[in-house]
């Protein structure tokens, strides 16, 4: 793969600190390119000539190649972004049942008949969008990549992703998928390169839609650069996730799925368990022995079987994390386990599993998404404190309690405001289940029919049955 100027992008493995692969990087006449591409298949073969169930046989049989290559991508992965690989194989596995579940959905979105008159026929039909550019974070490349194009492609667009300048690799391996899968030219771009890559679609005419992962600050740019030519927007951004442990819990399962969900993917995870609320009367032995077993996590390479998490992916993300820690203890908060590097590792962007306590909700650590194994633990006294200690941030992406309180679990789950809440269980993604953000961690929602509706325009079509003359509407 070249790009129009001959440039590329060095992409370094956050284990070694060493650049591993490079991979050509677009400049504005690949953007023109690939625009241009992406149009002319809405306008031939791919808008006008393939069928929805068509469509879902070309997902199925991506899906298919996904499968056949896992090992491969999920090295490749690993390599790039630093996730164990026993991870980064769950997230392609999970990617193909994306592609699967979305190609079974493509002959599925109906419109709808609407009886509004009796002299009249009234229907809605789902019309792709268009050219809709998919802009991914660099967390889990292959994974969000799935999210966008099997709803995107179902529906009947033509797709430009344009990976993080961190992890465009993967990117690459899966456009020679798509071509393998017999895909007709140009309904798939890959278009690796940094932010400004991103800028150019956001602003170009010729693309319709934005389905962008990554930051609220990111986002924010995309929209007032879309605005100009009204491009729709789904925006999946940060979380603070709050993760609520009342007294009455299940401790044993909370605890364990507190671990996995704040230090997993080395905390690079938007729906990190960030932000840990422990009814008083348990709070000192829960975050005590939190802070025991998150010590016990093996940090190493990504290629080591032993390891539980790994590097973070960048320098940059890596500074981030460790500028927090510091915020932290500036702020007061009392620090329970890690805050520095592990002394076994010598290289690689490594920081251990680290948890704070007392921490205040309203300080930047308590409000600001880290992305890395830090989280912080908070005592409440009452399920009104819990909800509001939950709901005071700006973000929204997803929240959780623990209670073995029926009642309790009902009402905390209507007031979280969280595009997705779990009880007695965290952050269930699964490609059935609507996810997506309030307030500040986004807009719109990925998964499920709601997900492949968005990549829709819905066009209503009436056509009038009555044979009844018309009057004249301006007689003389
Ligand atoms: P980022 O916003 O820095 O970058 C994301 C993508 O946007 C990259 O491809 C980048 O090159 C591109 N970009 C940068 N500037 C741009 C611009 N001006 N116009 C268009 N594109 C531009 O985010 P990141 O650091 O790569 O990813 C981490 C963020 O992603 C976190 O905030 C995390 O919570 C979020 N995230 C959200 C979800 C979700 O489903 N809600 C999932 C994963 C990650």
């Amino acid at each position: 793969m070249t790009s129009a100027s001959g440039g590329a992008i060095a992409t370094i493995d956050p284990s070694t600190e060493e650049v591993w692969t490079a991979v050509a990087t677009a400049d504005a006449a690949d953007v023109d390119r690939a625009v241009a591409a992406a149009r002319a298949a809405m306008d031939g073969a791919w808008g006008r000539r393939t069928s929805p169930s068509q469509r879902g046989a070309l997902l199925a049989r991506l899906a298919d190649l996904v499968r056949r290559d896992a090992r491969a991508l999920a090295e490749i992965e690993s390599r790039d972004n630093g996730k164990p690989l026993k991870d980064t194989l769950g997230e392609v596995q999970r990617a193909a049942d994306w592609l699967t579940f979305f190609g079974g959905a493509a002959d599925k979105l109906n419109g709808e008949q609407i009886p509004y008159s009796v002299d009249a026929l009234a229907y809605t039909r789902h019309e792709p969008v268009g050219v809709v550019a998919a802009i991914l974070p660099w967390n889990s490349p292959i994974s969000l990549a799935s999210w966008k194009l099997g709803p995107g492609l179902a529906a009947g667009n033509a797709m430009i992703l344009k990976p993080s300048e961190y992890t465009p690799a993967s990117m690459v391996a899966l456009a020679r998928l798509v071509e393998e899968a017999g895909f007709p030219a140009g309904v798939v771009n890959v278009l690796p390169g940094d932010g400004s890559v991103g800028a150019l679609l956001a602003a170009h005419p010729g693309v319709d839609k934005m389905s962008f992962t990554g930051s609220q600050a990111t986002a924010t740019r995309i929209m007032q650069s879309a605005a100009a030519s009204l491009k729709r927007c789904s925006f999946e951004c940060g979380g603070k996730s709050p993760f609520i442990v009342f007294a009455d819990a299940d401790v044993g399962k909370a605890m364990a799925i507190a671990l996995q969900s704040a230090f997993r993917s080395t905390g690079q995870s938007c729906s990190a368990a960030s932000r840990i609320f422990v009814e008083r009367p348990i709070y000192e032995a829960f975050a005590r022995e939190l802070a025991e077993r998150a010590q016990r996590i093996r940090v190493g390479s990504p290629f080591d079987p032993a390891s539980h998490i790994g590097p973070q992916t960048s320098a940059q993300q890596l500074a981030k994390t460790t500028d927090y820690i510091a915020i932290g203890l500036e702020g007061g908060s009392r620090l329970l386990a890690g805050g520095k590097r592990p002394a076994h590792l010598e290289r690689g962007y490594y920081v251990e599993p680290t948890v704070f306590a007392d921490t205040d909700n309203r300080s930047r650590l308590a409000q600001e998404e880290i992305f890395g194994p830090v989280t912080a633990v908070m005592p409440f006294d009452d399920e009104e404190e819990a909800i509001a200690l939950a709901n005071d941030t700006n973000y929204g992406l997803v929240g959780g309690l623990w209670t073995a309180d029926v009642g309790r679990a009902h009402r905390v789950a209507a007031r979280i405001e969280s595009g997705l809440v779990s009880v007695n269980t965290f952050r269930p993604v699964h490609y059935m289940l609507p996810y997506g953000g309030y307030k500040m961690s986004g807009i719109g929602r990925e998964n499920g029919f709601d997900a492949m509706k968005a990549f829709t325009e819905v066009k209503t079509v009436v056509v009038d049955l009555s044979t009844a003359p018309v009057a004249d509407p301006f007689p003389l």
